[in-house]
């Protein structure tokens, strides 16, 4: 197996348990690695310390999985780790057949996320190193989840352009139907393949099923509501109305689709940043307001638009808020911290001249663990905030 030296010191991330080794960090590599391939990682005194996949086109140039020199990366191991995020998810009590079953570092697999619907399985690979070792990837979930129906690559986004990957969408395993349906606490889904990512975003299960619970009698704004997620939570627990906003006609095909046994629910294509204020100018209020943009700051770079970004989106939210009423607001970039998202709320609060008292801090479902060694797992957080004029 081929070998990679570190510069000194430079092993201390990987002993506190984050996996990624930069090329900055790296003193000697020996002659032509295959990309994507197995190394042995050593520190500058040429002591093992780990293995781990390399790829030289990429700016994390390994990726480390092993601390046990004895262990080898291979069918066994993935296996075992499949395993074990498999197990710890049954024992999470998580109220639906939808969630994610590898989220990537946090189940000690950089470069891999895998979402779980019903009896399907959906795979998202990030890094070369992950491709490589796909076979072993479909073994282990055919071996760890009972009455699996299917596998299904879904492999797309800038990550993989990084590691020099094309966009990948096959069927791996079984059978996959263009649609699977799901449940989340009281609420049913369609889940559109075709759609973005994953098809659903069950990060958001546990905020969807808490906003569900508050929405008895209430009229509902759903800003950036892809498929529907929260309107169906709100209207399955005994919503009076749900308005849904957002820019995808898809996904608001796959919504109609998901509320069509409701009434009073209305849908408006558009772009949030044009359309609330128009809300605003005619004078529409709501009892809950939910605001689940994209993620607006890919990187620490666009951290301070981002937050105008998000400044402008609660404001405007608020605007559009009865008094008395709740107002949730959420951010899916790793770059905004609880904190910089809790300062855009509060000079929105200022801005629009209202008391708020948060009663909920949001974050990502169980599902998605964040790594105590990997601060780059958390990256959902929210609000819940009451609004008073
Ligand atoms: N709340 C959803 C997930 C939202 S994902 C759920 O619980 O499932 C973010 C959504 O924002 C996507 O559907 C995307 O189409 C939409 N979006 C992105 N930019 C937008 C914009 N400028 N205006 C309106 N919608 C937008």
């Amino acid at each position: 197996m081929k070998k990679v030296f570190l510069k000194k010191d430079r092993e201390k991330l990987w002993l506190s348990g984050h996996p990624w080794i930069y090329s900055g960090a790296v003193d000697k590599i020996e002659q032509n690695i295959i990309p994507g391939s197995i190394v042995e990682v050593f520190n500058h005194k040429n002591e093992f310390i780990g293995y781990g996949h390399y790829n030289k086109n990429s700016k994390i140039i390994v990726r480390m999985l092993e601390h046990d020199k004895n262990v080898s990366i291979d069918a066994n191991w993935y296996n075992q780790k499949i395993k074990q995020a498999y197990e710890l998810r049954m024992g999470l009590n998580i109220d639906s057949n939808a969630f994610r079953l590898i989220h990537s570092e946090s189940d000690f697999l950089p470069g891999l996320i895998i979402d779980y619907f019903n009896g399907y399985v959906i795979l998202q690979i990030s890094t070369l190193g992950m491709e490589r070792d796909k076979e072993f990837i479909i073994q282990a979930l055919i071996n760890n989840i009972p009455n699996l129906k299917g596998i299904y690559e879904k492999s797309e986004g800038d990550g993989r352009k990084l590691e020099g990957l094309p966009e990948k969408t096959q069927i791996l395993w079984g059978e996959i139907p263009d649609t699977i349906e799901i449940f989340e606490g009281n609420a049913n889904f369609i889940i559109d393949l075709k759609g973005q990512k994953t098809g659903f975003y069950s990060d958001q299960r546990e905020n969807r099923i808490l906003l569900g619970n508050l929405s008895k009698g209430k009229n509902f704004l759903d800003v950036c509501s892809y498929t529907g997620g929260f309107s169906v939570h709100a209207m399955s627990n005994g919503g009076n109305s749900a308005t849904l906003i957002d820019i995808s006609e898809d996904a608001l095909n796959v919504a109609k689709e998901n509320l069509k046994k409701h009434i009073n629910v209305d849908f408006i294509k558009g772009n949030i940043f044009d359309i609330l204020r128009v809300l605003i100018k005619e004078g529409r209020k709501w009892d809950v307001v939910s605001l689940d943009p994209p993620k607006l700051a890919p990187n620490k770079r666009d951290l301070e638009k981002a937050l105008k970004a998000y400044k402008d989106i609660i404001l405007n939210g608020i605007k559009l808020t009865n008094n008395g009423g709740l107002l949730a607001i959420y951010s899916c970039s790793g770059a905004v911290s609880s904190s910089d998202l809790r300062m855009a709320l509060a000079y929105a609060v200022k801005d629009a001249g209202v008391k708020a008292t948060i009663v909920h801090q949001l974050h990502q479902s169980s599902c998605h663990p964040i790594s105590v060694s990997v601060p780059e797992t958390e990256y959902l957080k929210g609000f819940l905030v009451r609004i008073i004029y």
